[in-house]
């Protein structure tokens, strides 16, 4: 039976044998939550940023990409917040050592009584949860999800034991030294979010390219978390990739272009072919101290609803932080008005890797066919796959492979395309099926007499004969027509 659990093995399973995703430090056993992407892999990840860098930087005039480097000034996370605020609360399993959020502990109890149908008990909870994380301490915040799970009596998942330590806060940036001398003063940290390059960098940009209020700042690179509870895959990593787009405007618009980049996000999400029933809204009940507005989109993933990116109105948080600890003044001068202030922020933030599980997820169908066999398959977006259009001479003589490079060189300039000459055609198609690759186009002998060729749809499993001629049109129609199907 197709269970989540099972659903998702087969995922991990067929993402090492096809290529897309390794473990890192294999031969070594493995180095916990980092992962590297195969030839599969590189190519789905690099449409789906390349998708991202041209809906938001070059579809939109005033949004301007910049590359930050991941080492930075250390006060910029004493600015930020993250030297004093970014932990986790954790608390230790005793009989089985192992370590958990608590806040995901609960979270995850809670998710358990909304299923057993106990509202009433779940809102009361829920209460006490909110009223623990907003908390005005440390301390507090600790003991009041360590009563939380006393009370509830909630039980380690691994061990099923109640045996807790105490709930305690753990930083998750990791530091290393820069230069030859490894002293305090010397310490740095690997950024764990793309967007501090983006607020220090808020007057460069705004100065070299010319850009006045409201415009933004985009920016795909890796972040650094020493996550305690990484699992699920490349969903929690310890090194990953964000996409995150900070847009500066004059304080009182940001609600509306809150309103306006929830919607772009969603919709990109859709363009991608994502189904909207596999997407929900989470409004963030606990806002951190500085927002005035958050949400997540959520995924539906085998596992459960989980986060993919986060939409974040939070005030002029940043700059204010960065004028007050660099001494720098961070004001906008509107030259038309002639006021000055500083701006707002609404931000854009998701993790490139969690966008690739989600679409590995999204795209993932075991369907069983006519003839009785099963069939994996990989329905991608025909934008998004890795593989646009495999060229596959039926056999390897009769002057079929010379008519199938000349084809394939033909459509290289448009689509990533894939030769292939050996083996059944048969077997040739399923291993398109299971990487996801949504045209094979076959030369055979009735190409060498009259020119045409079939094109087999992977989702449909129907063939077209058209002239190869005609083929490049036929792709580009059949790609912009392409709408992902519910089974
Ligand atoms: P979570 O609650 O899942 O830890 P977060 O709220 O801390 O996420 P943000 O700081 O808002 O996440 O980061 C923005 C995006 O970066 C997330 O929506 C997610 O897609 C991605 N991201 C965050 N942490 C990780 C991670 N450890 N591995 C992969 N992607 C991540």
């Amino acid at each position: 039976m197709n269970t989540p659990t099972n659903v998702f093995e087969h995922i991990i399973s067929l993402s090492k044998r096809r290529g897309f995703i390794f473990q890192s430090s294999e031969i070594y056993g493995g180095l916990a939550a980092t992962y590297d992407y195969g030839p599969l892999g590189v190519e789905l990840k690099r449409n789906v940023m390349n998708r991202w860098w041209n809906a938001m930087v070059r579809q939109h005039d005033n949004i301007e990409g910049i590359d930050a480097a991941i080492l930075m000034h250390a006060t910029v996370w004493k600015a930020s917040g993250h030297v004093d605020a970014f932990n986790d609360p954790l608390i230790d399993d005793r009989a089985s050592k192992r370590r958990y959020r608590a806040d995901q502990l609960i979270e995850n109890h809670m998710a358990k009584l909304e299923k057993d149908g106990k509202t009433e008990h779940l809102a009361e909870v829920n209460t006490r949860f909110v009223a623990a994380l907003n908390a005005e301490t440390d301390e507090a915040v600790c003991k009041g999800l360590y009563d939380i799970i006393m009370e509830e009596k909630i039980k380690a998942p691994d061990s099923g034991a109640f045996d807790w330590t105490e709930v305690r806060q753990f930083n998750l940036m990791f530091s290393t030294y820069s230069g030859p001398v490894a002293d305090a003063d010397a310490k740095i940290y690997l950024r764990p979010e793309t967007a501090q390059g983006i607020f220090v960098n808020f007057h460069n940009v705004r100065e070299t390219a010319r850009q006045q209020i409201p415009f933004g700042i985009a920016q795909i690179g890796k972040a650094f978390r020493n996550e305690i509870v990484a699992r699920q895959f490349i969903f929690r990593m310890r090194e990953f990739e964000q996409m995150e787009m900070q847009y500066f405007l004059k304080p009182g618009a940001q609600l509306e272009a809150y309103e306006e980049w929830r919607a772009k996000r969603l919709q990109w999400h859709l363009d991608n072919g994502i189904r909207e029933e596999k997407l929900r809204w989470h409004v963030h009940e606990k806002l951190a101290h500085y927002a005035d507005a958050a949400v997540d989109i959520q995924y539906e993933f085998p596992f459960g609803w989980s986060e993919v990116e986060g939409i974040h109105s939070r005030t002029d948080y940043d700059l204010r932080r960065h004028q007050e600890f660099s001494g720098k003044n961070m004001h906008y001068s509107d030259t038309q008005s002639g006021e000055k202030y500083l701006p707002y922020v609404v931000e854009t933030s998701t993790g490139l890797d969690r966008n690739v599980l989600m679409l590995l997820c999204e795209a993932y169908r075991s369907e069983k066919l006519e003839n009785g066999e099963t069939r994996d398959v990989l329905k991608f977006h025909p934008r998004i796959a890795p593989i646009t259009v495999a060229v596959l001479p039926l056999v390897k003589k009769d002057g079929m492979p010379e008519t199938a490079h000349s084809i394939e060189a033909e459509l290289r300039d448009f689509f990533n395309v894939f030769y292939d000459e050996k083996g059944a055609i048969g077997r040739r198609y399923r291993r398109m099926d299971e990487v996801g690759t949504p045209y094979c186009l076959t030369i055979d002998g009735q190409t060498l007499e009259d020119g045409t060729v079939t094109i087999r749809d992977r989702d449909t499993m129907q063939q077209d004969r058209i002239h190869r001629h005609h083929v490049l049109n036929y792709l580009k129609n059949k790609i912009q027509q392409w709408k992902s199907t519910t089974n």
